[in-house]
């Protein structure tokens, strides 16, 4: 799932290629995408991408006024295409084609665009047309950026105080703190050094100190990999950057300890045992309960 580093690299990416193009059409191949009906999508077509920016793991293209926006969710992606003069009309219900947008042609000639894509079969990939991003639910209710300035350890330290919720769920809530999902959850944690299981409330001013900075460099390194990078390349960045996600099994490059997983929420996290929790691997409360 792409989250803020891969977004902010995206963003980049189409505005280099995108601004300063017209939309000539934009092809919803998946219906289900498309969450909404004023304006209509075919009122982009003429219009010139102005920006494109980025709100949490939204990405924004602003289409002269009117704003064409997605969340790739868990299993979408962007393509770039060099040229789709010559691409065929797209018949819905074919492959992990969901929206097609065409942008004008430059002095080669060449009619460049885009394609989201989303592998398997929970088509969660949503795309809006707005007048304002405002308008979108997800973004009205992000929390603020990680790396915005109003970001700093006295904004963390309001936003962990009095929160019961084990760390790893806030860092993950889209309304606390926009961006960060289950990939870069386990990086921060880890850089922390601090167990996903700590209830936030419990956390000292050091406590918050240390997981601002992890957020903040996490982050940062991670926007850093990705920048320039072309939009198929981006996936493979993400996971050789990764120290503890998805590498369950393999050795810890900090203290050599063997990285392990627990299930969380509708997922797993990984995480490793020395660096974060004292050395004592974290029980699995879903198996336990159901031994109870
Ligand atoms: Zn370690």
């Amino acid at each position: 799932m792409p989250e803020l580093p891969e977004v902010e690299a995206l963003a980049e990416f189409l505005r280099e290629r995108a601004v300063g193009r017209a939309v000539l059409g934009v092809d919803v191949v998946a219906f289900q995408a498309l969450k909404t009906v004023d304006p209509p999508v075919s009122a982009l077509g003429g219009l010139t991408v102005t920006g494109v920016t980025r709100h949490g793991k939204f990405l924004d293209l602003d289409c002269d006024g009117p704003h064409f926006i997605t969340h790739l969710a868990r299993a979408g992606w962007l393509r770039w295409r060099d040229d789709l003069s010559g691409a065929k009309p797209v018949r819905p219900g074919k492959g992990p084609l969901a929206v097609r947008v065409r942008l004008s042609p430059g002095d080669d000639g060449q009619a460049p665009g885009f394609e989201l894509t989303e592998a398997g079969t929970q088509k969660r990939l949503a795309v809006y047309v707005v007048r304002d991003p405002a308008e979108v639910p997800g973004i009205a209710a992000l929390g603020p950026d990680p790396l915005s300035v109003e970001f700093t350890p006295e904004a963390l330290k309001e936003i962990v105080g009095g929160s019961r919720t084990q760390i790893k769920g806030l860092l993950r809530d889209q309304k606390v703190i926009a961006g960060i999902g289950n990939a870069y959850s386990d990086e921060v944690l880890h850089v922390a050094k601090m167990s996903p299981f700590k209830i936030a409330a419990t956390l000292t001013d050091e406590q918050i100190a240390g997981l601002h900075d992890a957020i903040v460099t996490t982050l940062r390194d991670a926007v850093g990999r990705a920048r320039g990078l072309a939009a198929k390349d981006l996936k493979a960045e993400k996971k050789s950057g990764l120290r503890v996600h998805a590498r369950t099994g393999e050795k810890c490059d900090v203290c050599g300890d063997t990285i392990r997983e627990v299930s969380f929420a509708d997922s797993s996290l990984q995480y490793c045992p020395t660096c974060q929790t004292g050395g004592k691997p974290l029980a699995d409360r879903r198996l336990s309960k159901l031994l109870k």
